[in-house]
């Protein structure tokens, strides 16, 4: 089967609110499930971030989709409750909980949010499955161990080969980009990490969803 002359290039679209942009003007733009979740959260800084992931997605659906933004609504889908109905499991008694999907006149689009620091970052795809994160750079985390599970053998050599002063920036570029495979997969971190290598050898800035590798797994 050829598939080259009915592929069109996937493409998505990204954009970047800091957390200054929060404005109690922007809650009206959350349904009735959200305001609830934002209200629960205790830190200002923790509801600001939610509070543009959720308005900065439902702006952005409503250019895309050419409607009011109150028009956009989202349903709230568990790919680990989808397969525990599939296969006869008692998913258990929860509350609203899974990822925002996209529905009424957005239907059809995807959209991934992520928040670290001071920055919240959305992209959004129509008719593909999507995935974006960004990490705030820090020191302070347990870096050898993060390495040893997150970086694939390749990936190690390269990150173990560079200037030490490169090594922490270089760690989050990988880690950012594997998070957002994996959230666009929908799996989660239970989809593992070190399993599969990213495709580009050193992490920069500037990269885009096309330059992951499939998930595979290692060998041995
Ligand atoms: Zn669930």
């Amino acid at each position: 089967m050829t598939l080259g002359s009915t592929l069109t290039p996937l493409t998505s679209t990204v954009w970047w609110a800091h957390t200054s942009d929060a404005s109690d003007r922007l809650l009206r733009l959350l349904d009735g499930t959200e305001r609830a979740r934002n209200d629960r959260l205790r830190h200002q800084a923790d509801r600001d971030r939610h509070l543009l992931g959720r308005a900065m997605a439902r702006l952005a659906l409503a250019q895309l989709a050419q409607c009011p933004p109150e028009e956009v609504t989202f349903d709230l889908v568990c790919r680990s409750c989808e397969e525990k109905s599939r296969t006869g499991a008692d998913p258990g008694e929860r509350g609203p909980h899974g990822k925002p999907v996209p529905s009424g006149p957005a239907h059809g689009w995807e959209v991934s949010v992520s928040h670290s620091g001071e920055w919240v970052v959305l992209a959004v795809a129509e008719g593909t499955p999507v995935g974006v994160d960004v990490e705030q750079v820090s020191a302070a985390r347990d870096l050898d161990g993060l390495v040893g599970y997150t970086l694939a053998d390749t990936e190690r050599s390269v990150w173990d080969a560079l200037p030490p002063l490169e090594r922490i920036g270089a760690f989050f570029g990988y880690w950012a980009r594997k998070e957002a495979l994996l959230k666009a997969t929908g799996l989660g971190l239970s989809g593992g990490c070190g399993g599969w290598r990213s495709a580009r050898r050193t992490p920069r800035p500037g990269w885009s969803p096309g330059q992951v590798a499939a998930p595979r797994r290692r060998p041995g």
